[in-house]
């Protein structure tokens, strides 16, 4: 037995028969073209036939591993075409002249050296994506297929490298798990791992060799270790973990499309957070119910200047649409506190999580809400909107938000917009305040939903940014559960639904409480909610 360490880059445990992938590598010729403007068009077909082949990856990529992955090869369709790329290789063929192969070989050289020189680690990290899709123009251009690893039995791949195309080439119903000498944990080839929850170890360094060919390996994705010829007693408990998580993903997937509901009839509905449209496939996937918090402030981070009108409308009808007949809960944006933006010019706050944050920015800066809403409204004619505002401690600011609503919904009325006039509009209880006058807001509005990461941190006084506070910061304290069954008293009372789109919703411990406190819905992240489904049909 030995044991080595690479570091883990998808988890899971995996133990079978080790095979290396080797490449077939091809010596690339260098010639002189005759017809130096024929070798262009054979350039420009094998061009074409990668695009169209890329084509088919990011869709097939989509279905089995969901948008992150197929935006990886649509990424590399957009290499593929770039015209830099494209301007060196025409310069090659028709100027120096050389071959097609030399041209994109050189080229893609140069630029995959350019990137490996960047500082930031994930731009090194695309000199790999660039070396794939040229790997790909020359497959093409000498009449191969490309990335197609042809596995006879179930195996653990070693590999000095995988390129995503290959990884996502791979025959998952043969594939354990691999491992690869090389790599980055941030490359594509880790993140399609990771999607594809296909457990992966990268940069083993030289630990595995050609040579071990055919022998049994165990590898452990969480802490990137690999052991070669393990005992017998480690094999049977991987090969007993791993048949009880394959029985358990069976289960969960044949729980695909039906209701959310306890032995005893009662039912709760399972939605989904998401914080962009990209999410929205995972949702689909996972058979979520609906939408119960699109973080929209997530369209507003990462960029020089605020979104307009258009962008959010665009984001926001790409959502509803794809979510069809199902609800979506938009909560208007939530910047402030962690997440800061600079081109809003906030002030710097000594208490940021206390301060100019989420509603309040809203209602102090009218115009910027006026566009999200806009957009919002707009939207609604795709779809089942419902719009919930964050950070809430008063009525008036409510009253001032629903106010703001009806001058849009006005405005979009005389221009002839179409939008949904029935659009229901809810408030997210995250403060003590909004739990103490939930009775009150419940007048006002048509839901609620318990934002438990910050009703913990503003109930318990406990900054939920700050790692030091780790025991004393527990959404469990009987001081969050009383407001919670407090706030779903008020809720009914009214008549309005209420549910939990905090981290606690996905605790299964609390499923029970939540289901005796009544809740009606609960929501959490795509791959939260077969499992919590599941949790729910077992209550009795
Ligand atoms: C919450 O506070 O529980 C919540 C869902 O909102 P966020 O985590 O985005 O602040
Ligand atoms: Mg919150």
């Amino acid at each position: 037995m030995q044991k080595g360490y690479g570091t883990g880059a998808s988890p899971g445990e995996a133990v079978g028969k080790l095979h290396w992938y080797k490449r077939e590598e091809k010596e690339i010729p260098r010639y002189k073209p005759a017809a130096p403007k024929a070798e262009w068009e054979r350039f420009l077909s094998a061009q074409q036939e990668v695009i169209a082949q890329l084509g088919e990856l990011a869709d097939r990529a989509r279905k089995e591993a969901g948008e992150e992955a197929a935006l990886l090869f649509k990424t590399h369709q957009f290499m593929a075409e770039d015209t830099d790329l494209e301007d060196a290789v025409r310069t090659a063929i028709l100027e120096t002249p050389v071959n097609a192969e030399t041209a994109v070989q050189e080229a893609a050289d140069e630029f995959a050296e350019m990137f490996a020189q960047m500082e930031d680690p994930y731009f090194q990290a695309r000199a790999a994506d660039v070396k794939d899709v040229a790997g790909r123009l020359l497959a093409v251009l000498g009449g191969r297929k490309k990335g197609q690893v042809d596995l006879s039995e179930p195996v653990v791949l070693a590999a000095e490298d995988l390129s995503p195309s290959e990884t996502m080439q791979l025959d998952r119903g043969k594939l354990l798990g691999f491992v690869t000498t090389g790599g980055s944990a941030s490359g594509h080839t880790a993140i399609l791992a990771r999607t594809m929850e296909i457990p992966a170890i990268i940069g083993i360094g030289d630990f595995l060799k050609p040579e071990m060919e055919g022998h049994l390996v165990l590898i452990r994705g969480e802490n990137g270790e690999v052991v070669v010829d393990p005992d017998p007693e480690m094999v049977r408990a991987v090969e007993e973990k791993a048949e009880a998580q394959r029985r358990y993903k069976e289960e969960l997937e044949s729980l695909k499309g039906l209701p959310s509901v306890t032995q005893d009839g009662r039912s709760i509905k399972i939605y989904c957070n998401i914080a962009s449209p990209r999410d929205v496939p995972a949702v689909l996937r996972n058979d979520a119910e609906g939408i119960g918090l699109f973080r929209s402030e997530f369209l507003y981070l990462g960029r020089d200047d605020l979104p307009d009108e258009e962008t959010q409308f665009e984001a926001y009808k790409t959502v509803l649409t794809d979510m069809g007949e199902k609800n979506v809960i938009i909560r208007t944006m939530d910047i402030g506190a962690d997440k800061k933006v600079e081109y809003l010019g906030l002030p710097k706050e000594e208490n940021p999580a206390l301060g100019v944050r989420a509603l309040r920015i809203c209602l102090n800066r009218p115009e910027l809400f006026r566009t999200q809403l806009r957009a919002l409204y707009r939207a609604s004619a795709f779809g089942h909107l419902k719009i919930m505002f964050p950070m809430v401690t008063s009525v008036w600011e409510v009253l001032e938000a629903k106010k703001l609503c009806d001058e849009v919904k006005q405005e979009l009325k005389e221009a002839g917009i179409p939008f949904d006039g029935n659009v229901q509009v809810g408030v997210m209880i995250e403060t003590p305040a909004a739990v103490l006058i939930s009775d009150l807001l419940a007048k006002e509005v048509d839901f609620f939903s318990c934002g438990t990461n910050d009703l913990t941190q503003y109930t318990l006084a406990c900054d939920r940014q700050n790692k030091d506070l780790g025991r004393f910061f527990d959404p469990h304290h009987p001081a969050v559960l009383r407001a919670l069954k407090l706030v779903c008293e008020n809720a009914h009372r009214y008549g309005r639904e209420v549910g939990v789109c905090g981290e606690l919703a996905a605790d299964m411990t609390m499923t029970e409480e939540f289901l005796n406190m009544g809740m009606d819905e609960l929501s959490v992240a795509p791959g939260a909610v077969l499992p919590l489904r599941n949790k729910v049909r077992e209550i009795s």
